[in-house]
């Protein structure tokens, strides 16, 4: 990991670079305007993507309590979170789920934990349902989904055991029950979005092969 040293209250400071841009998510290589602000024990440094094609600007946010440390960043902002990864099925089945997602990554990328682990598990109940409601044709069961709580329609509606399995898992994790009581932790969080990233694999994997039963039959 590279990094570069800035004079901050008359000590040079290291600090590492961001290990990828949070906008394109391609690698950067310099912080192009050396412009830095200082805020108590608080860092701020902007930097310039180095893709031609992004060029874009953002914040990388350091802690500098101890000055014979590296500092690493603690947030970078602003963030988009790669949702062009997520397979066409799961855009094509659950548009909500993606913009849910898409929030929730945000708000845990720019440090607010506690907001991003309800959103995750909002998300995994729209992406649930929705998935649920493309398995079926019917209009009357698609509104029994939708008025039916989560954990209910994996067990009901999902007849893929895979998906099913995974599902209730990620419902497990973002439990509604205990939702005052609920205290988020990161290893929550990354077991909650690992649940989800498996999820929407299983759900890619079962419409794929869906779709070669029907070519090849
Ligand atoms: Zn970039």
């Amino acid at each position: 990991m590279s990094q570069f040293s800035i004079k901050v209250r008359g000590i040079t400071r290291r600090f590492e670079y961001p290990e990828e841009c949070p906008i394109c998510h391609r690698l950067i290589i310099e912080p192009s305007r050396p412009i830095g602000h200082i805020d108590g024990d608080k860092f701020e440094q902007v930097f310039q993507c180095s893709n031609p094609d992004c060029t874009r600007i953002f914040i990388g946010y350091y802690k500098i309590d101890d000055p014979t440390k590296i500092s690493t960043h603690y947030k970078l902002y602003p963030i988009e979170p790669k949702i062009d990864e997520i397979p066409q099925i799961i855009h094509k089945i659950s548009p909500k789920f993606i913009e849910i997602y898409k929030q929730a990554s945000e708000a845990k990328q720019s440090g607010l934990d506690q907001i991003c682990g309800p959103g995750f598990r909002k998300a995994v109940e729209f992406l649930i349902k929705d998935y649920a409601k493309s398995t079926v044709d019917d209009p009357e069961t698609k509104k029994a989904i939708e008025n039916t709580w989560a954990k209910p329609v994996v067990e009901k509606y999902i007849a893929e055991p895979k998906v099913q399995r995974v599902a209730e898992k990620a419902l497990w994790l973002g439990n509604d029950e205990t939702h005052y009581l609920r205290v988020w932790n990161d290893h929550d969080i990354e077991d909650l979005i690992a649940l989800i990233q498996l999820t929407i694999l299983w759900i890619d994997m079962d419409d794929k092969s869906k779709k070669y039963d029907e070519e090849i039959s």
